[in-house]
């Protein structure tokens, strides 16, 4: 095992990190910029080193900046957490040849998943079921308009390398298309710093389930089941729950199944999460996640695995520390991501928290690193913390998460808080009758201002 690890994050990842790293007993670094001096994971690991200014380009995304920081305390290993540097394979690739370890999978995988085309043609090779599309990037607009003929509108432009749902545009019939193209490209050029884009069929009422994996780099490789993540507002997610409402076991089996022996197939190491779309009982390919995800722990509460764990196991060289027969689904959790934002406008609303008070009780974790007086700041995401409950089944799930809305008391800056307390009481969130427009449309109907 590691002798000292560095989180290179902040918030409320920073801070699961270093939980699991107590309980495995090995010591900690926190690096921090200056906007980050008071916050809760710098309290709370063995050692800090301040790694720069607020603006993250200059700190949590500065490499030479963390790798002294390493050298100065003695890390021999990174977790980079979500976000920042976690999908970054140049920078696991410098770490490992100075000698620490990057806790994540190998820098190739990184680098195949992060191009978006490259791991759907990959995907296709190991037999995963994608979206229907162009094979690559696409060249001309008269070469889109013929592909976009033959797979049919609507069609959506994608980002080669995007994220975020950034750089991502509808064209329902021809004429759009053109539009789609150059507005697409100007995104993923200004975000990604890349225009390579590429043509998916448009699918009207998907879900979004993805499927969460497990694998020791030596062709062992397990999965964890499904989370469903189609409660999502421009593409982001916004509440994630598992099992999905729409998978029965035989369904969960087989994808699981597909993906966890793709994985066996690619010796992929560590965690990583395969998103699909999901309409009228066929799975879709969108994309492969390779670090540990925001909504982690829906996987952790119904299965008891320890993700974090299982990440630091792997990373140090151990054998994969669950077989498949391990893995049993019991009952279900939801998430909630209480962002710091107006509930109706989704405008950010960074600030002092002024009153805070957590939920508890039988099946409920807080995932957050804000506390009483704490001061959100403007400079990253808005992420207040994560809500989930767990229930032994989905009634008594919604049930809690519902009571345990009513608990939390956060005074001072505006929340997301009102639209859970408000999804709660839908018929068809209750039903678990949902699809990825499913939210946007209600906020349109004005379902928050009534
Ligand atoms: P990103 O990497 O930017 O998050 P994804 O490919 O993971 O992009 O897609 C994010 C979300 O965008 C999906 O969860 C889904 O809501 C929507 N989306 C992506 N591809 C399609 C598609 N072909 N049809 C309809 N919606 C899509």
């Amino acid at each position: 095992m590691f002798d000292k690890i560095l989180i290179a994050n902040r918030g409320e990842i920073a801070l699961r990190v270093l939980r699991a790293c107590k309980e495995l007993g090995i010591p900690t670094v926190a690096v921090h910029s200056t906007a980050d001096a008071d916050a809760m994971h710098v309290r709370f690991a063995d050692e800090s080193v301040c790694i720069g200014p607020p603006a993250a380009k200059d700190s949590y995304l500065n490499i030479p900046s963390i790798l002294s920081a390493c050298e100065i305390t003695g890390a021999d290993a990174v977790h980079p957490g979500y976000g920042f540097l976690s999908e970054n394979a140049r920078f696991a690739e410098i770490l490992a040849e100075h000698g620490v370890q990057f806790i994540g999978p190998k820098a190739a995988h990184i680098r195949l998943m992060g191009d978006k085309i490259e791991a759907k043609r990959t995907a296709k090779k190991l037999g995963i079921p994608v979206v229907p599309g162009s094979e690559g990037s696409i060249g001309s607009d008269q070469e889109a308009s013929k592909i976009a003929t033959e797979i049919g509108y609507p069609v959506l432009v994608k980002a080669a390398a995007g994220g975020g749902g950034r750089g991502m545009k509808v064209a329902r019939s021809a004429s759009e298309l053109s539009l789609a193209l150059s507005t697409a490209r100007a995104e993923a050029k200004a975000a990604f710093g890349d225009d390579a884009v590429y043509l998916e069929k448009y699918l009207e009422r998907p879900r979004h389930i993805e499927i969460q994996v497990l694998g020791d780099g030596e062709g062992h490789a397990i999965h964890l089941g499904e989370r469903d993540c189609s409660l999502q507002r421009r593409h982001q997610k916004v509440w994630e729950e598992g099992p999905s409402p729409a998978l029965n076991a035989g369904a969960r089996d087989a994808i699981g199944e597909t993906v966890a022996k793709a994985m066996r197939d690619i010796g992929y190491l560590g965690v990583g999460t395969v998103e699909f779309l999901y309409e009228d009982g066929k799975f879709y390919f969108i994309e492969m996640n390779t670090r540990i995800q925001v909504e982690h722990p829906v996987t952790e509460l119904i299965t008891g695995i320890d993700l974090v764990k299982a990440q630091l196991l792997i990373a140090s060289g151990e054998r994969l520390p669950y077989s498949q027969s391990d893995v049993q689904i019991r009952g279900h959790a939801i998430e909630c991501r209480i962002n710091a934002e107006d509930p109706v406008s989704f405008r950010p609303s960074p600030g002092k928290i002024l009153h805070y008070h957590a939920p508890g009780g039988l099946g409920v974790r807080v995932d957050s690193a804000v506390y009483q007086g704490y001061s959100i700041p403007p400079y990253y995401d808005s992420l207040v913390g994560k809500l989930i409950v767990h229930g032994k089944t989905r009634t008594e799930c919604l049930m809690r998460l519902k009571r345990a809305l009513d608990e939390v008391v956060v005074d001072g800056i505006e929340t997301t808080l009102p639209l859970f307390r408000a999804l709660v009481r839908e018929k068809d969130i209750i039903d678990g009758n949902y699809h990825i427009h499913w939210l946007e449309q209600f906020l349109a109907s004005g379902g928050m201002e009534s």
